[in-house]
C-alpha cells in the first residue's frame, strides 16, 4: 500500500483501530513541515516503533479532526498554523505555561483526555543557549515581527524568562503596542519587569535602541522568498550584536547582513529542534535523542535545498 505523504480528515474518518500514524503535526499548509523526519528520527533512535506523519486539517475540521485522533489511540499531536489557538477549547487540560501563551503546539493524548503544552518558546530558549551559550533572560532583546504568531510567542517567552529590555518592532506598529501592553499586565512576571518598547519599523528612534541591543530576534516573515530584503537595514548591525532569525528554510539577507557585520548570527533551525525535543519528552516522557532529531532535520534541509 502506498502511504500518502499528507493525510486529510477524510482518511481519519476510516481509521478507527487502524490508523497508520500514532503522531501527526496538523496544520493548513503542512506539506513542508519538517517535523515528521526529525520524531521518525528520534523514534529509531529510541527503538520505538511508532509512526510520525503529516495531516492536513483546515480550520473549520479540526474538533472533527480532534474527536477522530483521540478515538484511534492517538499519542500525541503537534499544531502548526491556523490551529495553535483554536485547539485550546477542545482540551481538557491546558499547562500553566501554554495558558500564559495562549497557545498550543504540542497535545497529549492519555486514556481519552487531552493536555495542551507549548513548546515553541521554551524551545527559543534552549536553542540561544545552545547557539551562542548564553541565557535569554540575560539578554536585552529586540524583535522583529513583533505582531505575528511567532514574535508573540519569542515576546512572552523573553519576558517570563526576565530579559531586562525587549524592544518590540514590527510593521504595523499598534500590533507591537498590543503586546507590550499584554506582557506589562502578565501576572507573575519575574522581579523588576521588563523595559518594554513598541516601534513601528520605520521608527526614527530604532538606531538607539539597536545600541542597547544584546540579540535580534528576527520573527518576520520577511525573508522566507527569494529577493526578499532584510527587515532591519545594515547600518544598524553591530559586530557586538547576536542575530537569530527564526525562519530556517533558506539563508535571509539578514543573516548574510549580520556575517557581513561580524555579528554571531544562527538561524531557526535550533528552535525548531528543541520544540521538538521538548514535544517528544512530553509524550514519552524520556529525554529525546536531540543529536539524531538534529542530524534528520539536516538531512531534510539540506535536500529540500536542492
Ligand atoms: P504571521 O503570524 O503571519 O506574522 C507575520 C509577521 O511578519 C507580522 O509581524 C508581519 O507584520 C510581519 N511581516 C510580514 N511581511 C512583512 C514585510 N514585508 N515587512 C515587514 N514585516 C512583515 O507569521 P508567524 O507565524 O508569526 O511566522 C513568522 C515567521 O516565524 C516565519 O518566517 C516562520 O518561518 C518563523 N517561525 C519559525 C519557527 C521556528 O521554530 N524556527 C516557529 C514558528 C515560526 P504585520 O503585523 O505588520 O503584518
Amino acid at each position: 500500500m502506498n502511504t500518502p505523504a499528507v493525510f486529510t480528515l477524510e482518511n481519519l474518518r476510516f481509521w478507527k483501530d487502524s490508523a497508520p500514524l500514532q503522531l501527526a503535526v496538523l496544520g493548513d499548509p503542512v506539506a513542508h513541515s519538517a517535523s515528521p523526519p526529525m520524531h521518525m528520527a528520534a523514534l529509531g533512535a529510541c527503538g520505538l516503533s511508532h509512526t510520525y506523519g503529516r495531516i492536513h486539517i483546515r480550520p473549520e475540521e479540526l474538533p472533527e479532526a480532534i474527536s477522530l485522533l483521540t478515538e484511534s489511540a492517538f499519542i500525541g499531536v503537534n499544531l502548526t498554523i491556523p490551529h495553535k489557538t483554536a485547539i485550546l477549547p477542545l482540551l481538557n487540560t491546558v499547562d500553566p505555561h501554554a495558558k500564559v501563551m495562549g497557545a498550543v503546539n504540542t497535545v497529549r493524548f492519555k486514556e481519552g483526555r487531552l493536555t495542551g503544552y507549548n513548546t515553541d518558546g521554551k524551545g527559543l530558549t534552549r536553542a540561544i543557549e545552545e547557539d551562542f551559550g548564553v541565557k535569554l533572560g540575560a539578554l536585552r532583546v529586540l524583535i522583529l515581527g513583533a505582531g505575528g504568531g511567532a514574535g508573540r510567542a519569542v515576546a512572552l517567552q523573553c519576558a517570563l524568562e526576565g530579559c531586562p529590555k525587549i524592544t518590540l518592532v514590527n510593521r504595523t506598529r499598534e500590533k507591537a503596542e498590543a503586546l507590550a501592553h499584554e506582557i506589562a499586565s502578565l501576572a507573575g512576571l519575574p522581579q523588576p519587569p521588563p523595559i518594554i518598547t513598541a516601534l513601528g519599523t520605520d521608527s526614527v528612534t530604532l538606531s538607539a535602541h539597536m545600541e542597547a541591543t544584546d540579540i535580534i530576534l528576527q520573527c518576520s516573515s520577511l525573508g522566507m522568498k527569494e529577493g526578499d530584503p532584510s527587515p532591519l537595514p545594515l547600518r544598524f548591525l553591530r559586530s557586538e550584536h547576536l542575530v537569530y532569525d527564526t525562519i530556517y528554510s533558506r539563508p535571509t539577507q539578514l543573516l548574510a547582513d549580520a556575517h557581513a557585520a561580524g555579528a554571531r548570527a544562527s538561524n531557526g533551525l535550533s528552535m525548531l529542534l528543541h520544540q521538538g525535543a521538548l514535544a517528544f519528552e512530553i509524550w514519552f516522557q524520556r529525554e529525546a535523542p536531540v543529536d539524531a532529531m538534529r542530524d534528520a532535520l539536516r538531512l531534510f534541509r539540506a535536500a529540500a535545498s536542492r
